[in-house]
């Protein structure tokens, strides 16, 4: 027996994301919205007839945790006076006046859910009615569903109380609704089957809730259902230990992102419970290795009953792009290594008919074809570049020359900068006329001189206003860039870009993130033509631009063949050659983004310090080519910094511009508390709303953060990139972001 967690929502060629956009500016009505997404359940349910059970209640219009918090009806005070979609899209998307609930990262993946607010005045009313449909859908289409559930720990943790209420307190009221969501769910089947999905348990043990666990579940199993608990992305043994004391039926572990499951077997055999084992990678792209896979479950059937082991994918196929079919340009041996969410069902049944019967006739065929697949990825020479190999041997830098404290003096007076100076963050604003120009690029519709003269253009205006409105150090704009990993992974070498590998990231909005299939290296320079042009349009210092290693990696399906520290290290020192061939240009800043630093992080206390050992080490090698004069920036768009500020300090970039305003300032006491050497920009506006600050504005926020950190260390800057803003709030914006700057700097 096999299953899948959950199959990918957005369609084949992205219908649903089509679909709400078009409901979203009025050209189609609810009824159209509800049919298609009704089509959509029906076809991916097709791919899954040969499995245990379909999945149902894995689709949404928007996202799960925001379908839970509706079902159980807890809607934040400011949405209860509408009702239905208007409702649900407003909490998700903001409504007139109501600002949108937030949104933050699913975990350890690029997946952004709703993130639910509970309060003790929540007065919760269910609402079963999308699973029921859902459910009924599928059962009039001769499936055996099985009901997929956010479990009711992993919804609270994921949950902000907003108002105070003690976790105990939200935690009782909340139960009793899950439970009476559970009871009109029995209505439907009294032998319903319900996998409740459990991911913080991959976190470990927490105690606001772990005392807890064995009597919820117990509860759930008493009323009936053939209860499922998974839990992915690392291994669960805390929880694990305590869900094998309960009656459920099963258990899903993740034995590819937490192989210490395994010690877990004996338990769980004693326990009598079935194993849904996790094994077929649910958020990587590459083939199975399907021999490897069989011997596993062989290891496992040793210690644990052999009936007893269900096949399933280590997670939901959410996080993998719909099917290889649409692929027509890809190389296909490349092609061939991949394996996207449809390819990853049939490599379920393959295995499982493999596990169960042997390798007969019937499968042979297939069977030999994945191994000989699995043969020629680990031989190929696209593969394998021994002189990056060999360059990644031989020890290099990975320290500046000069300490901090030393080469900041060196910087300024080769840079000669005033107090407070000011910056932004990289890009300005994409209009619709440069996507077009760098489309009719890639089309092949206009020849390179047209597209690098409109390019020029833009850089030239660029610098024109930055220069009108005073800003000290300024940047080229990015406009040829589409996005901040893309242009550097079209240009170095082991990259490789589907048409069609389109992942869910939040609501409508899908990315298509390039995939490392081999050893990176760096062929030709990325930057330096835009980095000099526009350095040649001024005497001010023009600060280059680039996107760090662990940026680049974190954003993109990495192969699984060696470890993620080395293709990050790889992807370091092709970022280092960048670095040093712009110095030797004559560019004097060099920023290096690491908008994803924090997200890599990984779930598990323990596992922390070995990511940021090699995760600094990465960073610092592409960074330790600089001279002493030449200045490294780095920027990220966060400030959760509370447990990694020494972390971020020992990246040693000589300044770092990170976001501070949209968070109520938090970052700040952080500096008051630590004590910071490096420089800092904390950005001084939000540039994720169309507001224009106000002179006054920024003026206020300059004084908060000369109370925490001397003049001397801070830079003024926004809080990110400015590419998704307009030009009529750019411009304005920056203008007061100068003139503030000057205001306090006379005073000073
Ligand atoms: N330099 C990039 C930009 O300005 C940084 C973007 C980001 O941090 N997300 O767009
Ligand atoms: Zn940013």
């Amino acid at each position: 027996m096999s299953i899948i967690i959950g199959f990918p929502r957005v369609g084949e060629h992205r219908e649903l994301k089509k679909a709400l956009e078009g409901f979203w500016a009025g050209n189609l009505t609810q009824s159209q919205l509800l049919r298609s997404a009704k089509e959509l359940r029906a076809k991916h349910w097709s791919y899954q007839k040969n499995l245990e059970y379909v999945s149902v209640n894995d689709f949404s219009l928007y996202d799960n945790m925001l379908d839970l918090a509706c079902a159980l009806g807890a809607i934040p005070r400011r949405f209860r006076a509408y009702k239905d979609l208007e409702l649900y899209f407003g909490m998700a998307r903001g409504l007139k006046e109501s600002v949108a609930c937030e949104m933050t990262k699913w975990f350890n993946t690029n997946y952004h859910y709703v993130v639910p607010e509970l309060s003790a005045h929540d007065d919760y009313k269910i609402d079963a009615s999308k699973i029921i449909l859902e459910y009924n859908e599928a059962k009039a289409l001769g499936y055996r569903p099985k009901i997929n559930l956010i479990g009711l720990f992993t919804f609270v943790a994921l949950s902000k109380i907003i108002d105070g209420t003690d976790f105990d307190t939200i935690f009782t009221n909340l139960k009793q609704a899950y439970f009476q969501l559970l009871d009109e769910l029995k209505k439907l089947d009294t032998t319903l089957t319900i996998q409740f999905e459990e991911p913080i348990f991959a976190k470990g043990t927490d105690e606001r809730f772990y005392s807890k666990i064995k009597e919820v579940y117990d509860q759930i199993a008493a009323k009936g259902f053939k209860t499922i608990v998974v839990s992915y992305f690392e291994q669960s043994l805390e929880a694990t230990d305590i869900l094998c004391q309960t009656n459920i039926e099963g258990i899903g572990l993740d034995f590819l992102y937490g192989e210490k499951n395994l010690s877990s077997l004996e338990l769980l055999a004693k326990s009598g419970k079935t194993l849904y084992a996790g094994i077929i990678d649910g958020r990587n792209i590459w083939v199975a290795n399907l021999e490897k896979k069989l011997q596993f479950l062989e290891q496992i059937s040793q210690k644990f009953p052999k009936d007893k082991i269900v096949l399933s994918t280590s997670c939901s196929l959410l996080h993998t792009p719909f099917s290889k079919d649409s692929e027509t340009n890809m190389d296909k041996e490349i092609l061939s290594w991949l394996s996207f969410a449809r390819e990853k069902i049939q490599e379920l049944e393959l295995l499982e008919s493999a596990f169960k019967n042997g390798i007969n006739e019937s499968i042979k065929q297939s069977w030999e074809q994945n191994k000989a697949i699995n043969q020629n990825r680990k031989i190929s020479p696209k593969i394998n570049d021994k002189a990056t190999q060999d360059r990644l041997l031989t020890p290099g830098k990975t320290q500046r020359e000069v300490a901090f404290k030393d080469r900041i003096k060196l910087q300024h007076q080769e840079l000669a900068y005033p107090i407070l100076p000011t910056t932004t963050i990289g890009s300005f604003p994409q209009t619709p006329q440069l996507r077009a120009l760098r489309q009719d690029f890639k089309k092949g519709q206009i020849n390179s001189d047209i597209y690098e003269k409109g390019i020029q253009d833009y850089i030239k205006d660029c610098i024109a206003f930055q220069e009108e409105i005073g800003l000290d150090v300024l940047v080229h704009g990015e406009p040829e860039r589409n996005d901040m990993v893309e242009y550097f992974g079209e240009q170095l070498k082991g990259f490789v870009f589907s048409q069609n590998g389109w992942v869910q990231s939040y609501g409508s909005r899908c990315v298509k993130p390039p995939i490392i299939f081999g050893d990176v290296s760096r062929p030709a320079p990325m930057t330096l033509k835009w980095a000099t042009y526009a350095q040649s349009l001024t005497k001010k210092i023009v600060k280059g631009m680039l996107t760090g290693p662990v940026t680049i990696l974190n954003w993109s399906f990495v192969r699984d063949d060696i470890q993620r520290s080395a293709v990050c290290k790889q992807i370091a020192l092709g970022i280092a050659d960048e670095i040093d061939d712009l110095q030797n240009a004559g560019i004097k800043i060099i920023q290096v983004d690491e908008a994803a630093f924090k997200e890599g992080y990984p779930l598990r206390k323990e596992n922390v310090k070995t990511y940021e050992e090699w995760a600094l080490l990465c960073f610092k090698t592409s960074t330790s080519v600089a001279k002493p004069s030449t200045q490294i920036h780095t920027h990220m768009c966060y400030s959760e910094f509370n447990d990694i500020i020494k972390t971020i300090e020992d990246l040693d970039a000589d300044v770092i511009s990170i976001e501070t305003a949209r968070s109520g300032n938090e970052l700040l006491k952080i500096f008051a508390q630590v004590g910071y050497s490096h420089e800092v920009g904390p950005g001084v506006y939000d540039i994720h709303s169309p507001r224009i600050p106000t002179q006054e504005e920024i003026i206020k926020q300059i004084k908060l953060l000369l109370e925490v950190l001397p003049k001397e260390q801070l830079w003024i800057n926004p809080d990110c990139g400015l590419k998704t803003r307009k030009w009529e709030e750019v411009k304005p914006s920056l203008k007061n972001l100068v003139q503030a700057t000057k205001q306090i700097r006379d005073k000073a």
